[in-house]
């Protein structure tokens, strides 16, 4: 009986951790699973996997499990093995199983692996695919639910075939991640990001069942607004903005949840202001330059009210501006967007 249970780390770049980002207190707890901020794929991207060794039993429980997210989100993935492939797995039986998050993959050089399936036993690789799309580990979500027993997880896992030091559990299990380092805050005990462990493990005798399929809340977010929502703009229907035009340009949200894209060039390098101005509640995320997956900076509330602002050094090239409803509560309705320089 497996009671020392294969447990994954979420890889993070060092130089980042999870960006730091305020939030505004009161406003908790919008929708569920937990996403890291700032680190999801641009809606409707198409994604390359290479495979690093394994045999074509893995890669193909590997690519099974992938697609059990593209069933439900706006993202495909293309097996080809192209050696520019944003995901690159490997399957070294050594190295557990591990991934790196979402738009974190972009920073690691290209030779080296983003993903790694020691094992494939139950849903583990279609845990690690939640990584690589951005999502973070349900255990660890600040909502909390789970009363671990810390000297007990910290024993077994120094033992084989973890052998974490204690600061390696406390890092990859008992620390919770910061409200305001994630999207989403109430606990799934369904969710394939939460890992099975024991109830000696806790201190109120409450362990985790092993989730193996994807849950009912882990298709809703990952199909959600926060994510990856199938009714929304692509790369290629982006509205046209001009930098410093001497008018807003208007735009409306129809429905919770919509998702509008904008696209501008800046011609010379320098601060520039991007905003929305509005009654809806919006979130806006920018990415270039010329790359449309590369993540530049994500807002929700830093404009006026509800509205969202990013100012950011922009290089000379093409950006594109990702403005999604985001409360329900707030409604929909009119809004307008500017890139000015500052
Ligand atoms: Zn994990």
């Amino acid at each position: 009986m497996a009671t020392r249970p294969h447990v994954c780390f979420d890889r993070i770049l060092p130089r980042e951790l999870f960006r730091p980002q305020a939030t505004r207190p009161g406003r908790p707890g919008r929708v569920r699973a937990i996403s890291p901020i700032g680190k999801a794929w641009m809606n409707g991207s198409t994604l390359h996997v290479r495979f690093i060794g394994g045999s074509a039993a893995q890669r193909a429980k590997a690519q099974e499990q992938a697609g059990w997210w593209t069933a439900v989100a706006n993202l495909s993935l293309v097996f080809d093995n192209t050696p520019g492939a944003e995901i690159r797995i490997s399957f070294d039986a050594n190295d557990g199983a591990w991934s790196y998050v979402g738009t974190d993959c972009r920073d690691i050089p290209l030779n080296e692996a983003t993903m790694n399936l020691g094992f494939l036993d139950g849903g583990t690789s279609a845990h690690e695919w939640g990584h690589a799309l951005g999502l973070a580990h349900e255990h660890q979500n600040p909502a909390g639910g789970i009363q671990w027993n810390e000297p007990v997880v910290i024993r077994e896992m120094a033992k084989s075939p973890n052998f974490w030091d204690a600061e390696t559990t406390r890092h990859n299990i008992l620390q919770r991640y910061r409200a305001d380092q994630v999207n989403g805050t109430s606990f799934d005990p369904k969710s394939v990001m939460l890992y099975f462990f024991p109830a000696d493990w806790t201190t109120n005798g409450i362990g985790t069942e092993a989730n193996e399929t994807l849950s009912a809340v882990d298709k809703q977010f990952i199909a959600g607004a926060k994510m990856y929502p199938k009714t929304a703009p692509t790369v290629d229907t982006a509205t046209p903005l001009t930098v410093n035009a001497r008018q807003r340009t208007a735009a409306a949200i129809g429905q919770f949840g919509e998702e509008d894209l904008f696209r501008f060039t800046v011609a010379q390098a320098g601060p520039h202001i991007v905003d929305t101005r509005g009654p809806s509640d919006v979130v806006m995320k920018l990415f270039g330059p010329d790359q449309p997956t590369r993540l530049i900076a994500e807002d929700d509330d830093s404009g006026y009210a509800t509205n969202a602002k990013i100012a950011a050094d922009l290089l000379p090239g093409d950006y594109w501006v990702q403005v999604r409803h985001y409360n329900r509560d707030s409604g929909v309705g009119d809004y307008s967007v500017k890139v000015r320089r500052a």
